[in-house]
């Protein structure tokens, strides 16, 4: 079963195109990598797919039906920038918006809530910080936390934007086991991202887009140095260690 279905999707800004008809469909239990250089409308395409920038034509599905009914399911990760930092709560209270699918918005947590909140904290290194306001963190501390609001709500289908910028190597090693272990369980994750060289280890699908898709499926078929060169509209120098014994570099 298809967990997204895209059809034709077009999104403007004023009278600027900036996603021209893109059609694509996603498979349970896969991790893709969606790939395309800055301005290539990877951000908008994640905020149109989930009704936060209007389409101006096109049709999506979740799990074959309307977005309306499907958005428990959905978890978002924005990226960092987009968030007010400075708003006065503290991690674990963050951490714990990702549960109010599950207890209501005018309930209060329970215990059993606290301690989910807690367990996705331990999985991303960062319960000794569950007390402290989020004005307090690094950046590689914040996207962890996001991570764990992300987590506990256990969502079918995840969209994640950037979640490794401005991360250090150790916070995006966790963030990428945290990753593949939601794979292992079945969800269903895509990744805006922006490093060429781990795509191959990272993802098992991607999506190369530029206005328009240029190419979608498994990493080996569609990560070449042809789709690639299209999506950045240049050539593409390939250096020994990667992808099959290199990886690429714009040039
Ligand atoms: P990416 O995420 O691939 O870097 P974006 O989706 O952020 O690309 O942007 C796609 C295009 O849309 C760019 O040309 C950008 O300048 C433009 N754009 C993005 N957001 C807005 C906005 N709120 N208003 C007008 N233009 C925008």
């Amino acid at each position: 079963m298809n967990v997204l279905d895209v059809r034709r999707l077009s999104t403007a800004y004023q009278n600027k195109v900036v996603l021209d008809s893109l059609s694509f469909s996603v498979r349970k239990g896969t991790l893709t990598g969606i790939i395309g250089p800055n301005g290539a409308g990877k951000s908008t395409m994640l905020k149109t797919l989930l009704g936060l920038q209007p389409k101006l034509q096109g049709e999506v599905e979740f799990f074959g039906k309307k977005l309306e009914t499907e958005k428990k399911r959905i978890g978002y990760v924005p990226q960092r920038g987009a968030v007010d930092w400075d708003f006065p709560t503290n991690v674990l209270d963050v951490v714990m918006m990702g549960l109010y699918g599950q207890i209501g918005w005018l309930r209060i947590p329970g215990k059993q809530h606290r301690q989910k909140a807690m367990e996705a904290l331990d999985k991303v290194a960062m319960t000794d910080y569950a007390t402290r306001q989020i004005s307090q963190l690094s950046g590689g501390q914040q996207q962890r936390v996001f991570l764990a609001r992300a987590l506990v709500q256990q969502a079918d289908l995840y969209f994640m934007d950037e979640p490794f910028a401005g991360v250090d190597a150790k916070t995006e090693q966790t963030i990428m086991s945290v990753l593949h272990e939601l794979k292992e369980q079945g969800h269903t994750v895509l990744v805006v991202h922006h490093d060429l060289q781990t795509v191959p280890r990272y993802f098992d699908q991607v999506l190369l887009m530029n206005k328009k898709l240029i190419a979608h499926g498994p990493t080996e078929k569609v990560f070449t140095t042809d789709y690639l060169s299209k999506t950045y509209g240049g050539a593409i120098q390939w250096l020994e260690g990667g992808f099959n014994g290199r990886h690429p570099v714009k040039q």
